[in-house]
């Protein structure tokens, strides 16, 4: 039985588990990379039509281990302005670069481009990747861990000193650990969808709130947007069943009137359930969780794999200084560092979203009041400090 020894072993190679690997391809630590789907090692990521809004403060963690060049090559549009609404109530709030002395508040980045970026720079690098490969069984030892992974030349084992499941939302890591988790689903679905716009965008990105769920607009290259379209579960079927020029008008009495017509790229619409999820804990002995593994928010304000990226920067600095990386005082640390930060992220968005998406007199009053306050420069500046991930980056 072959059995090599890692320091760390990552589970998962998306846009998180990826990201960690990078940033530690440059420490003396012995990594490895775990990832089932095969077409990843042949720069093939598919196009499922996503793009992330990525916060100021990831760009400049990818800045750091040195990846984000290419995904400004790759074609990351930066966003200027963000303006939000509550429907067509006139009360906007205007996001901008000047209010916070910033370049960009933030970058849109398609999520093949994301991980051909760093996929590419795992490839340069000494990490080992084994993919195809998927995690069948986890045999805690005294010391270390034992991993039963299935490749395509049959059952490897793999010890390390520290596991780190970033396996995504329905972790199977996280459930074989038996860590339990906090969730809340919602009676909505998301519908994403790249469109072109009769009219330029200009770098702005729109965050209108409708009484169904919000929609969000976001500015990529070529003067096209991905847009987050968030509607009552309800709605789905009949939105499913029409063809394109009416999906383009249901959108257009919806979107900035600015933007003028509306075409999608592609008649087919993918959509997703959200929700937000809580493990319980993040650790177990000589194991992690990481990314939406740990963690996922309602997409409302953009935020998943940033809060997984400010994950990855705080386990990266955290294992730079450890002796023994799976110690649990390493685990602990982490633990402490991230857990109030991911749970405050998930809190707001989830009030947010429960304020925004419904028609009681009294949550239009407190909303209308909150984007009032927002128009006033030191609460702007405070919810985009928190909301750009600057106050994690050191
Ligand atoms: C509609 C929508 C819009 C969003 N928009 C934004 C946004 O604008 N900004 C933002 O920050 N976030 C956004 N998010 C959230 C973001 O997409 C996620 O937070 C992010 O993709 C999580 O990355 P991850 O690497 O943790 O997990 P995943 O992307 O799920 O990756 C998990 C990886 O683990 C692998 N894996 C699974 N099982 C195994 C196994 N047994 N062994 C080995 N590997 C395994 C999978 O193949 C996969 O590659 C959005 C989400 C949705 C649904």
């Amino acid at each position: 039985m072959l059995s090599i020894m890692y320091d760390v072993l990552i589970v998962g190679g998306g846009m998180v588990g990826a990201s960690l690997a990078c940033g530690l391809r440059n420490t003396k630590l012995k990594v490895g990379l775990i990832e089932p789907k095969a077409n990843y090692t042949q720069g093939d990521f598919g196009d499922d039509g996503r793009a992330s809004a990525v916060a100021l403060g990831s760009v400049m963690y990818w800045q750091s281990i040195g990846v984000w060049s290419k995904m400004l090559q790759g074609g990351a549009t930066p966003m200027h302005r963000i303006q939000i609404s509550d429907g067509d109530y006139p009360g906007l709030v205007q996001l901008r670069c000047q209010d916070m002395g910033v370049e960009a508040l933030g970058y849109i980045v398609p999520n093949q481009v994301t991980l051909a970026a760093l996929w590419q720079t795992i490839g340069a690098s000494a990490i080992d990747v084994i993919c195809p490969g998927r995690v069948m069984a986890v045999h805690h030892l005294e010391t270390f861990v034992q991993v039963e992974v299935l490749t395509d030349r049959g059952i490897s084992y793999l010890s390390t000193k520290l596991l780190v499941a970033a396996d995504g939302s329905r972790s199977g890591m996280r459930e074989q650990e038996g860590i339990l988790t906090d969730r809340r689903s919602y009676d909505q679905t998301c519908i994403v969808a790249t469109v072109k716009t009769k009219m330029p965008h200009h770098n702005v990105a729109y965050e209108r709130f409708y009484t169904s769920g919000p929609l969000a607009i976001l500015p990529m290259s070529s003067d096209r947007c991905c847009v987050v379209w968030t509607v009552k579960q309800g709605e789905l079927p009949r939105l499913l069943s029409l063809e394109s020029p009416q999906i383009e008008a249901e959108l257009e009495q919806r979107f900035a009137p600015e933007l003028g017509e509306v075409k999608l790229e592609s008649a087919q619409l993918r959509h997703y359930v959200p929700q937000w999820m809580h493990a319980r804990t993040y650790t177990k002995p000589r194991f992690l969780l990481l990314g939406d593994a740990a963690h996922t928010t309602h997409p409302i304000a953009g935020q998943g794999m940033n809060l997984g990226l400010r994950d990855v920067a705080s386990l990266v600095r955290i294992l730079r200084q450890a002796q023994d990386p799976g110690h649990d005082r390493v685990l602990q640390q982490y633990q402490t560092e991230r857990y109030w930060d991911n749970l405050g992220m998930i809190l707001l968005t989830d009030t947010t979203n429960r304020l925004f998406s419904n028609q009681i007199g009294w949550c239009q009053f407190i909303r209308r009041i909150g984007l009032r306050l927002l128009q006033v420069r030191p609460f702007k500046q405070v919810l985009m400090y928190f909301m750009m991930g600057l106050h994690c980056h050191r």
